[in-house]
């Protein structure tokens, strides 16, 4: 029997530049490079599992842990000023120190280039601006190193927005939508192409963003609420809006937010994945679903240990009736067309 050609995947979301920042030691960059056990990503493992690419996250943890109604701290200014240009630096010392094997893209052209030499395709991403101020100019500074998109909130307030807390069950609809200073944001964002990512996003700053830009919405790591209301997921009227503005839901592997239960149980199959991508196909399209694991950001499911796995998760797409032309939108070609209907290029 002839082995099935690999799926190479475009994956909307990963945090291990936070795990390498966060583990500290000598050489994150080389470890990265030259792989280790720890985590879910790293070049070897990312091999392995044809993981060919993906928005890299800078992001800033809260230094305390959240009160009893799940609200986490927002990180002061200048700690988040710190934090970010410390994993922005990694990213590019990666690529650097990589020679070759990891490119830091800036458009869809460069994507499908640097997947075409086999070289990581990241694309540097930030989930929670607290280091930009209200004035913006950091945001210009930032884009001149590569940032190609950002999700205005993590799951906190800002100056900006007001991410959706951890809550189970709920709707996203908690709290208000974009201060002023979050819509000069999202302008700026379209003017200078840059992705505006809605995960973690409540629901009225939703909305608000679907009002002023004139890109296509993104999740880049959100799953289906009808199937596990949890507020960090979308409605069906989000994922309407998704469709009807040529965007896409990237399917979180986090086994919090794919559980109909809520419960973070790591054996929970394959199977309860592949619902989600199931319903959304049906609701809104195979053009619409896409992956994006929180890789290094969440517990998975223990059927995948790590990037390598992934081409488990094919196979149970494959399993489950899509067939290769399905496959390849939903593995990388869904992620290309809306970032390159974003960047314009
Ligand atoms: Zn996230």
């Amino acid at each position: 029997m002839v082995a099935p050609t690999p799926f190479p995947v475009f994956d909307g979301h990963n945090d291990a530049l936070l795990r390498l920042w966060k583990a500290g030691g000598p050489d994150p960059a080389r470890r990265f490079i030259e792989g280790e056990s720890a985590g879910h990503i790293d070049l070897p493992r990312a091999r392995k599992g044809h993981l060919a690419g993906g928005l890299c996250a800078v992001y800033v943890p809260s230094e305390r842990v959240p009160d009893a109604d799940g609200n986490w701290p927002t990180p002061s200014r200048n700690e988040a000023l710190e934090v970010t240009m410390a994993m922005a630096g990694l990213l590019h010392r990666i690529e650097r120190e990589a020679e070759g094997a990891l490119t830091v893209c800036r458009s869809a052209a460069d994507i499908r280039a640097a997947m075409e030499r086999e070289s990581f395709a990241a694309v540097f991403h930030i989930e929670g601006v607290e280091a930009i101020g209200a004035d913006l100019d950091l945001l210009y500074l930032l884009h001149d190193a590569g940032l190609r998109s950002l999700g205005p909130v993590w799951s906190r307030p800002n100056i900006f927005a007001y991410g959706v807390p951890f809550r189970f069950p709920s709707t996203p609809d908690i709290g208000p939508g974009l201060s002023d200073n979050g819509k000069a944001l999202v302008r700026a964002c379209d003017e200078l192409k840059v992705l505006v990512d809605l995960s973690h996003m409540n629901e009225a700053g939703f909305w608000d963003i679907a009002k002023i830009s004139t890109a296509p919405l993104v999740a880049s790591h959100s799953n289906v609420s009808a199937i596990c209301p949890h507020s960090r997921n979308l409605t069906d009227r989000q994922l309407d809006a998704i469709r009807d503005t040529g965007g896409l839901a990237g399917i979180n592997f986090g086994v919090a937010f794919l559980n109909p239960t809520g419960e973070r149980d790591p054996s929970l199959p394959l199977s309860a994945l592949v619902r989600h991508v199931d319903y959304i196909v049906e609701r809104i399209g195979i053009d619409h679903v896409a992956l994006g694991s929180d890789f290094d950001g969440t517990t998975i499911p223990s059927e995948m240990r790590d990037a390598g796995d992934l081409p488990k998760l094919v196979e149970a797409l494959r399993q489950a009736g899509y067939d290769g032309e399905a496959l390849a939108k939903i593995t990388h070609e869904n992620w290309l067309r809306v970032l390159g209907a974003t960047w314009g290029a």
